[in-house]
């Protein structure tokens, strides 16, 4: 079981029921992330991973210090984004072997620390090789640098696109063999390649093929390579199901596709580590926003439950991060799950603008100031991902329970 149980009155965290864990943390609204969830998903990831692939949390879908370190040690790595984050993974615990820095726009500052923190350099420009060269010379120490790669295919049916045709992420699959040339001596220590073709995605095929192809990639590139290639990061791209009729993913097809890929890999470059760095996939299930509801209003026939918290906190639920058409994220009245009386009802936020929505006439249990609402799904890209300065509201608090 690694994803919430529906079938009690009240929700639990971590083994505590919502109402008293509202007490505890002492305000709404709230994050809260469910340790054993984690550890479970973390588990049953590993269960089917091919021996020899590396797992790493990618520290953007979740970057709560607390959350950040009960993971580090159930990982093999991190991929972090930002001098921030690196300081995150780093404060962790995490062992700077074993972090990759990856983002389209590194400043010149962030690139010295990763090489004088001794992590792992996603390259994504001449511009930054040139930048990381200086910085090592000028540290006396040598730059560890792999090529993030924009892929010449592109994923089809993926959440979010980040690689194939024009994207500001990694250098183009036909700049590489240029780059990698460039590479030669210097103060670069070449290790791999970085390929992340996208995210939120919900099809095995689609992964299964983005994997195989990926894999013709690198190995095309590889016969560039200035140094044996030890690194090669597949990205991942699992999504969770957040929207009414979506499937879960079915793992077993990518793990085969994965163990396919590995074989390849071992094959030709037989000092390749294959890496697949996971964000949402691993935490985004374990996380409930709650958020409490303070006035229940009647217009023209519609219910609407006004609560404390909204689109400035949890910016994705509102359907504003990213998103389309706006649908519902699985949403409940979370100390009244088996409630019999039921209505449709609107839950909204504070602000005073209508894109302050949590769920457009959802089907909820009939519910009054005071109750508690839970937003499911909730445990990537939210808090970290909203506009909390918006509108001037209190910040929102954060437990890992
Ligand atoms: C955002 C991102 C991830 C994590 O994506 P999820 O959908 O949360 O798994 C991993 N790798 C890279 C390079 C990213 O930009």
């Amino acid at each position: 079981m690694d994803s919430f149980d529906t079938a009690r009155e009240q929700l639990l965290v971590g083994g505590v029921p919502l109402t008293l864990l509202a007490e505890r943390v002492g305000q709404t609204p709230f994050y809260a992330y469910d340790r054993g969830l984690i550890a479970a998903r973390i588990a049953a990831v590993r269960h089917v991973l091919p021996p020899g692939v590396l797992l790493h949390y990618a520290i953007k879908a979740n970057p709560m210090p607390a959350l950040v370190g009960w993971v580090r040690p159930l990982v093999d790595g991190m991929d972090v984004a930002s001098a921030g984050e690196l300081k995150l993974a780093l404060d962790a615990g995490a062992d700077p072997q074993g972090i990759g820095f990856a983002g389209p726009g590194k400043r010149a500052a962030e690139l010295r620390q990763a090489v004088a923190a001794g992590v792992l350099l996603h390259v994504e420009s001449a511009r930054e090789l040139q930048l990381l060269a200086d910085a090592a010379q000028d540290l006396g120490l040598p730059a560890r640098v792999a090529l993030r790669i924009n892929p010449d295919f592109e994923l089809r049916g993926a959440g979010m696109h980040m690689g194939g045709g024009a994207k500001p992420f990694g250098v183009d699959a036909e700049q590489a063999p240029g780059l990698l040339r460039a590479m030669h001596g210097g103060g670069l220590g070449f290790e791999g390649f970085h390929v992340y073709p996208g995210s939120q995605n919900l099809r095995a095929e689609v992964i299964a093929q983005s994997l195989s192809r990926s894999v013709d990639l690198v190995l095309r590139l590889a016969q560039h390579a200035p140094a044996p290639v030890r690194y090669v990061n597949l990205g991942g791209g699992w999504g969770i199901p957040y929207f009414p009729g979506e499937r879960r993913l079915d793992l077993a097809p990518v793990a085969d596709a994965l163990a396919q890929a590995q074989a390849r890999l071992r094959q030709e470059l037989p000092q390749a580590r294959l890496v697949v760095e996971l964000g949402r996939y691993l935490v985004g299930e374990a996380g409930v926003y709650v958020v409490r509801v303070l006035d229940r209003k009647l217009s023209r026939g519609q219910v609407f439950l006004v609560t404390d918290g909204g689109m400035h906190q949890h910016l994705a639920a509102s359907g504003n991060f990213g998103q389309v058409i706006r649908r519902n994220y699985p949403v409940a009245i979370g100390n009244r799950l088996q409630c019999a009386e039921r209505e449709t009802a609107s839950v909204v936020g504070p602000l005073c603008t209508p894109l302050d929505l949590l769920a457009d006439k959802s089907d909820l249990a009939v519910a009054q100031p005071g109750d508690l609402v839970v937003v499911f799904q909730s445990g990537a890209y939210g808090a970290s991902a909203s506009p909390q300065a918006f509108l001037g509201h209190p910040a929102c608090v954060e437990v890992l329970v």
